[in-house]
C-alpha cells in the first residue's frame, strides 16, 4: 500500500471496525430509521483518538451507545456514528475507591460491579438500558437517582482526538439535559470516575432485583421502544396526561403508543422513523389540544427526513432502480424451505440473488430450513425476498413471522397468502366475488365416486387444497381412478377437492404490483400441465403473446386483477385460468410466490412488457413491506 498521504497512513493503523451506508435499525433500540455512512466501532480509547483525528474536519460524528433513547430518521445520516458499545469497556476499582467506566459499558453492568464492591447507589443504573456515555450525555435517571449525582469527573475526548478530564462544575445539569457551560468545539465522553457509598452488596443486589421486576411489569420491553418518549412537565407525568387524553393505543403505521404504558411508543412491527415522529407530533398535538400543556420530547431525534426509495414504483427506468440498489440495504433472498417444491425454490431463489447481485444490492441466501429466522434480525437484515414456493414459504407462515420481526418482505401478506394456497377457500371468495370458478366438491373418505362424477363429469381433476405446482393433482377419466387419485392427493393435505374438467386451454395472468402483464397460453405436451411440465420438461409450449383476441386478452387480466385484489393480494402473483370449448374463461387458482427459473412464468410475461429479469427482481423487491 502506498502510505504516502496521511489518510491511508491512519487507515493503515486503525484497529477498529469500519463500515459504510450501515443501517441504524441494527443500533438503535427502536429498531427503525435509515442508515448512516460511515460507522466506527474503535477498538480502544487510543483507535478512537487516532480515528479522530484523521477525520475531514468537516465530517459530522455523532457518538452512539446502545441508542435506547435515540431516532435516526428513515433518510439516515450523513458522516461517521462512533459506536461505543462493545469498544470502550474499561471498568475498574481505582486506588482511591472511586469506580471508573468507560463510555461504552452498560448501565446494567455498572450497577453490578458496584454491588460486587459493597458500593450503594448505582442500582437505578440497572433499570436503564443504554450506555454510560449516552447515560451522562442525558443525565440518565429514575426512582430519585441521576448519574451525575455520583460523577466526580468525566474524561472526554474532542473532535480532533484531544483527550481531556473536566468536572461538574463545568457543566449546566438539569433534568435529562447537560451541557457545557462554556461554548466549546464539539467532544465526546469517553469514561468517567464515579464515586459511591460503601454499603451491602446483597442489598444492593436485592434492590437491583425489584427495580428490574417492577419495570417488567409496568413497561412492554416485548416491544422495540425507546423509554419514555417525553420529559414529564413540571409537577406532572408525561403518561398520565397521554392517557387522560384516551390515546393509549393509538397507531401510526408500525408505530403505537403503548397500551401499557402512555409514555412509550412501541415499534409493533415494521414501524418506519417516519411513523415513529408522526406518531410523537399527534400525541403532542392531542396533548396540547386537550389539556393546554407542551410536551417535550426527552428521546433525541436526528438525521435526514428524506425517505430512501424503499418502494421502487411501478414506472421507473431500470436505471434508476439500479441507482436504487444500495438502498435496499442488505437483502435475504429466502428459498429452499421445506415444502414439496424445495428443489424449484433452490432454483428460483438462485434466480433471484444472483440477478439482485448484479443489480448491485447487498443480497445474500437465507436457507429457512436450515436457519432460524431470528437471524435475519441479529444480523441486520433490512428486508426479505421470498423465493420459497409451497408451504412454509407461499402460505402465510413465513410472512406472519416476518411481520413479528418487523422485516419487510416480498410479495403478499398472511392472508391472502394462506388463502391463495387453499385452491377451496380461495375459490369460495371468487365465488362470493362473482367470479367464474370450475364446479368443485370437496372429497372425504366417504365420497362417493358416482355421485362426484355425477355432478362433475368426465374426465374431472383431483387435487390437494393446499399444495401448489400441481403436486399431488391426478386427471380422472373413469370413475374406477377416483379413489386411487383422492388416495394420492389425500398424502399431501387433508382437504381434497375434485374439479371439474374444462378443456379450451390454459393461460395464466401475471401481476406486477396492480399491472397485469400478458397473458401467456401454456400448451403441455403430456396430459395436462403438472410439476413435471412446469419445472423440468422443455416440451411444454408456452405462448406469450397469447393468441387471444384483444378483447379476451384484457378480459382476463381484469379478471385476474380481480381475483387478486379479492383475496387481499400484494407486490406480486400469478392468477392461472381456464378456458372453455366456448371461449370463456374460469379463475382456477392464484400463486402469491410465483416460480422465478429459466421455465418461469411471471419472467416471461415481463420480458413480453419490456421488463427484464433484473428489473423484474428489482421490482419486486421495491414492493417489500410489513403490515
Ligand atoms: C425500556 C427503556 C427504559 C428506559 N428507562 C429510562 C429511565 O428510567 N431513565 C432514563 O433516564 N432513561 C431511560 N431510558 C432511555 C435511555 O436508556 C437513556 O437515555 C440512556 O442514557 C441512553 O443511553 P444510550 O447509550 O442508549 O444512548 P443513545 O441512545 O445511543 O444516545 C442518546 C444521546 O446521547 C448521545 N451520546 C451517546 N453516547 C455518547 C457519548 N459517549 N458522548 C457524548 N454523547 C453521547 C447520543 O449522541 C444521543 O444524543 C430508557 C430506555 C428504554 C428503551
Amino acid at each position: 500500500m502506498n502510505m504516502t498521504e496521511p489518510g491511508q497512513f491512519i487507515e493503515a493503523v486503525l484497529r477498529g471496525k469500519l463500515t459504510q451506508a450501515e443501517s441504524m435499525r441494527r443500533h438503535t433500540s427502536w429498531r427503525a430509521g435509515g442508515a448512516v455512512d460511515r460507522c466506527y466501532q474503535p477498538a480502544d480509547l487510543d483507535d478512537l483518538r487516532v480515528y479522530l483525528c484523521g477525520l475531514p474536519a468537516n465530517e459530522q460524528v455523532i457518538a452512539v451507545g446502545l441508542g435506547s433513547n435515540l431516532l435516526v430518521r428513515d433518510g439516515g445520516l450523513r458522516g461517521t456514528v462512533l459506536l461505543m458499545h462493545g469498544a470502550l469497556s474499561e471498568l475498574k476499582l481505582d486506588s482511591c475507591g472511586l469506580i471508573y467506566v468507560q463510555a461504552g459499558v452498560a448501565g446494567a453492568k455498572l450497577a453490578r460491579f458496584a454491588a460486587l464492591h459493597n458500593l450503594s447507589g448505582a442500582e437505578f443504573c440497572a433499570g436503564i438500558p443504554g450506555t454510560v456515555g449516552g447515560m451522562l450525555a442525558m443525565n440518565a435517571g429514575c426512582y430519585g437517582s441521576e448519574i451525575w449525582q455520583y460523577v466526580v469527573k468525566v474524561q472526554v475526548v474532542t473532535r480532533s482526538g484531544e483527550l481531556m478530564t473536566r468536572t461538574p462544575q463545568e457543566y449546566d445539569i438539569g433534568y435529562r439535559s447537560v451541557s457545557l457551560k462554556l461554548a466549546t468545539p464539539e467532544e465526546f465522553f469517553v469514561g468517567a470516575w464515579l464515586s459511591f457509598e460503601s454499603g451491602d452488596g446483597d442489598e444492593s443486589r436485592q434492590k437491583i432485583k425489584a427495580l428490574l421486576a417492577k419495570r417488567i411489569s409496568s413497561q412492554p420491553l416485548n416491544l422495540p421502544n425507546a423509554g419514555s418518549v417525553f420529559r414529564n412537565p413540571p409537577g406532572d407525568h408525561a403518561a398520565r396526561l397521554i392517557e387522560s387524553c384516551g390515546i393509549k393505543g393509538l397507531r401510526m403505521g408500525g408505530a403505537q403508543v403503548s397500551e401499557k404504558h402512555a409514555n412509550f411508543i412501541v415499534n409493533s412491527g415494521g414501524a418506519t422513523a417516519e411513523n415513529i415522529e408522526r406518531l410523537i407530533s399527534m400525541v403532542q398535538e392531542t396533548v396540547m389540544n386537550q389539556t393546554g400543556i407542551q410536551l417535550h420530547t426527552e428521546v433525541k431525534i436526528i438525521g435526514d427526513t428524506k425517505i430512501m426509495k424503499k418502494s421502487a414504483s411501478l414506472t421507473p427506468d431500470s436505471a434508476s432502480l439500479t441507482e436504487d440498489a444500495r438502498a435496499f440495504g442488505k437483502v435475504a433472498v429466502l428459498f429452499g424451505g421445506s415444502s414439496a417444491e424445495r428443489e424449484v425454490s433452490l432454483k428460483s431463489g438462485a434466480a433471484v440473488l444472483a440477478a439482485l447481485l448484479r443489480s448491485g444490492v447487498d443480497a445474500h441466501a437465507f436457507d429457512p430450513s436450515i436457519r432460524n429466522l431470528q437471524s435475519l434480525v441479529d444480523e441486520g437484515f433490512d428486508r426479505a425476498f421470498i423465493a420459497l414456493h409451497g408451504r412454509f414459504g407461499e402460505d402465510g407462515t413465513v410472512q406472519g413471522a416476518l411481520e413479528l420481526l418487523g422485516i419487510p418482505y416480498t410479495g403478499s401478506g398472511v392472508m391472502a397468502s394462506a388463502l391463495g394456497m387453499d385452491k377451496w377457500r380461495s375459490k369460495l371468495v371468487w365465488q362470493a366475488g362473482g367470479l367464474p370458478v370450475p364446479d368443485f366438491v370437496m372429497l372425504d373418505e366417504h365420497s362417493v365416486s358416482t355421485d362426484v362424477v355425477h355432478t362433475l363429469g368426465l374426465p374431472l381433476f383431483v387435487k390437494p387444497a393446499n399444495e401448489g405446482s400441481s403436486v399431488g393433482i391426478s386427471k380422472v377419466k373413469a370413475e374406477n381412478e377416483l379413489q386411487a387419485a383422492y388416495a394420492e392427493a389425500v398424502r399431501h393435505d387433508r382437504l381434497v377437492i375434485a374439479e371439474r374438467f374444462i378443456g379450451g386451454g390454459e393461460y395464466t395472468v401475471a401481476i406486477l404490483g396492480k399491472q397485469a402483464l400478458p397473458v401467456i397460453k401454456i400448451e403441455p405436451a403430456n396430459e395436462f400441465y403438472d410439476y413435471e411440465a412446469k419445472y423440468l420438461r422443455d416440451d411444454t409450449r408456452y405462448q406469450c403473446p397469447s393468441g387471444l383476441d384483444v378483447a379476451r386478452e384484457n378480459e382476463m387480466q381484469r379478471l385476474a386483477i380481480l381475483a387478486f385484489t379479492l383475496i387481499g393480494g400484494q407486490g406480486w402473483g400469478r392468477i392461472d385460468f381456464l378456458m372453455s370449448e366456448s371461449g370463456h374463461p374460469y379463475v382456477l387458482e392464484a400463486n402469491t410466490s410465483p416460480g422465478m427459473t429459466d421455465h418461469s412464468l411471471v419472467p416471461m410475461a415481463a420480458r413480453q412488457a419490456g421488463i427484464s429479469f433484473d428489473e423484474l427482481v428489482l421490482r419486486v423487491l421495491g414492493g417489500a413491506h410489513v403490515g
